[in-house]
């Protein structure tokens, strides 16, 4: 017989590769590249990267078909060229030091490979004072690109087409044209609102929908945001502006007498990088309290400046979650300044709603040093990260200590697992004789209060999928989870509609990622159908947990039945003296004893 694949032969372990540079980059694309909007986002955060005044985009059937980005930046020098498109490159920062003061929106080098991996990508650019442009298109491995001389003003032009032509799983969750089109238009509104001084057009299939010359006043500031937010919006708007110690809070909000009934007008810049972060989302709603009806959405653009030092971007591929050193004090500053505007202006009452010369709740953004949309103030710029890596060896520190006491204080209070009986209990000897642990329980109480936790700080993280998960359920239940998207995103998952009984799952809480996905949605499902309509988010969560095993995609081995009780222990505080007698039980010796000397029955 001829050489057996080491990788099919049954008794010899699989053996390690290193993925060839194409899949490695296509993997990296699924966490940065989901959509045409994804890429969009990444190509004008480059644009501004290279200090672009004027940003032309040009997008075809969705930008399924096509996303052109043309800007007058500082362009690529062509020997670098091929060079951008490889896997970590990057020249943003050459050293930690220079990632503790990151300034540019990306960092990472990922994007363009990424995208070029999973695309038809050109690029073409020309460094000021050079002679001639240059252009590289993308084959499959970038150190075997040449560039051509092409005609180009000084700047870069990137274009991409034929979005996930060779990852049909991908292209088969894009949506309509009209879908991912509105995608767009909201990458575009919130790159616009980060970068006043810039210039954005952007054209679909040929038609030019926005061109906002740069906005330099307050005026025209103001006008790029009624374009944007709409007309309404900036009437009712009160501007504010607040300092205190290192924090800066600067924008619009929509003011007492003006909510919408759909999350469209939030926006919330973190030293000019839009953000979705649940702190802030959380701060904004709670200082809304009492303002906004139930059911209504509060409408803001808002700014926050920080030192560099207090926020760490590099916690999600995507960046658009951040995470603040002293997130409490942020927390309470947004909520203060917020509430301080919206009562100065219920105090005012006399002042009508809907003025034209828009409100002053407290000192218009031009009175405040430092106020320019977009523009981080000149923070010292201490380390960022140094910091992050400190408290991460903190908490090592912490977890070692922790078991260094566990293990001097003998065996672990639950035992050591031995084995499972019906892949329901898991059975463990400890100092006292045996403990049966009702896992299914026992899972569902660590990430209740792992998620219970979280959710009081508005901050549950949704770890993405790798491959998006579909997941068949009834057309009714899908309406359901339809009609609550945004309080599942809240809860970390990432579920969208694909089809009338059909929902996609990209993203699930992060304490639950262990659980298989598919049985996830399932009880996402099952517990919204059981729910009251629009139950609280607490309620909603309990609901979810009681629907779920999530020991479903357990694979039962000793390793993961340990790991359950280490969880359990941890949370035990009070441990020793309060046993849950519904999740685990001690079988002593006497009770063994009593048990083998029972008379039958
Ligand atoms: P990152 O932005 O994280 O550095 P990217 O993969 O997005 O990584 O881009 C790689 C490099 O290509 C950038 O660091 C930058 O030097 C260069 N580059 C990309 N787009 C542009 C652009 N529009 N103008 C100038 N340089 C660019
Ligand atoms: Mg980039």
């Amino acid at each position: 017989m001829s050489s057996v694949d080491p990788n099919l032969s049954a008794d010899s372990p699989r053996r390690i590769r290193v993925l060839p540079e194409r899949l490695a980059n296509q993997i990296a694309a699924g966490e940065v590249v989901e959509r045409p909007a994804s890429v969009l986002k990444e190509l004008i955060e480059n644009s501004l990267d290279a200090g672009a005044r004027r940003i032309s985009i040009d997008v075809e059937h969705g930008g399924e078909r096509l996303i052109r980005i043309r800007d007058d930046g500082a362009g690529i020098h062509h020997e670098d060229l091929a060079k951008a498109l490889g896997r970590h490159a990057t020249s943003k920062i050459a050293s930690l030091d220079d990632l503790e003061n990151i300034g540019s929106l990306g960092f990472r080098g990922e994007a363009l490979p990424s995208i070029a991996s999973v695309s038809r990508l050109e690029l073409s650019s020309c460094t000021p004072g050079s002679e001639s442009g240059w252009k590289l298109a993308a084959p499959a491995r970038h150190d075997q690109m040449v560039a051509q001389p092409t005609p180009h003003p000084p700047g870069t032009t990137v274009s991409v087409r034929d979005l996930f032509y060779n990852t049909p799983a991908r292209r088969k969750f894009l949506r309509t044209e009209r879908t991912e089109y509105r995608h767009l238009e909201d990458v575009l509104k919130r790159a616009a609102l980060s970068r006043f001084e810039c210039a954005f057009s952007l054209r679909h299939n040929g038609r030019e929908n926005y061109a906002l010359p740069a906005a330099r006043s307050d005026a025209e500031c103001t006008r790029r945001v009624a374009k944007l937010c709409g007309a309404a919006f900036v009437e009712h708007a009160l501007t504010l502006s607040f300092e205190a110690a290192d924090l800066q809070l600067a924008g619009w909000i929509g003011g007492p007498g003006y909510s919408r009934g759909v999350v469209d007008v939030q926006y919330f810049f973190v030293n000019g990088r839009m953000v979705r972060d649940n702190l802030l989302r959380h701060a904004v709603r709670h200082a809304h309290h009492g303002i906004v009806e139930n059911g209504r959405q509060p409408a803001y653009v808002l700014y926050l400046n920080i030192s560099p030092a207090e926020v760490d971007v590099n916690v999600h591929p995507s960046k658009h979650e951040v995470r603040f050193r002293d997130a409490r004090s942020v927390h309470d500053f947004v909520v203060r300044s917020l509430r301080q505007a919206l009562s100065m202006q219920t105090d005012a009452g006399d002042s009508p709603v809907g003025d034209a010369a828009g409100f002053t709740a407290a000192q218009p953004p031009s009175n405040a040093p430092g106020y320019s949309p977009g523009h981080s103030p000149d923070h010292s710029r201490a380390p960022v990260f140094q910091s992050t890596i400190r408290e991460h060896a903190g908490a090592y520190d912490h977890l070692r200590t922790h078991s260094a006491e566990q293990s001097r204080a003998g065996a672990p209070a639950l035992g050591e697992a031995l084995q499972h009986i019906d892949r329901r209990y898991v059975v463990s000897r400890n100092n006292h004789g045996l403990v049966v642990v009702d896992a299914r329980r026992a899972c569902r109480r660590v990430a209740a209060a792992r998620l219970q936790a979280a959710l009081e700080n508005d901050a549950i993280v949704s770890r993405p999928l790798l491959v998006p998960v579909t997941v068949a359920i009834d057309e009714a239940q899908a309406d359901l989870l339809e009609s609550r998207e945004q309080d599942l995103e809240r809860l970390g998952f990432d579920l969208r509609r694909v089809a009338k009984d059909t929902v996609s799952c990209r993203g699930v809480p992060a304490p639950l990622s262990a659980a298989s996905p598919n049985e996830l949605v399932n009880c996402v499902a099952g517990a919204i159908a059981a729910d009251e309509p629009q139950a609280a988010l607490p309620a909603l969560l309990k609901n979810v947990l009681a629907h779920c095993d999530l020991t479903a995609g357990w694979a039962w081995d000793l390793e993961t039945m340990n790991d359950l009780l280490r969880q359990l222990e941890r949370l035990e505080s009070t441990f020793d003296s309060q046993p849950e007698e519904n999740i685990w039980r001690q079988v002593n010796a006497a009770d063994m004893a009593a048990l083998l000397e029972a008379p039958r029955l």
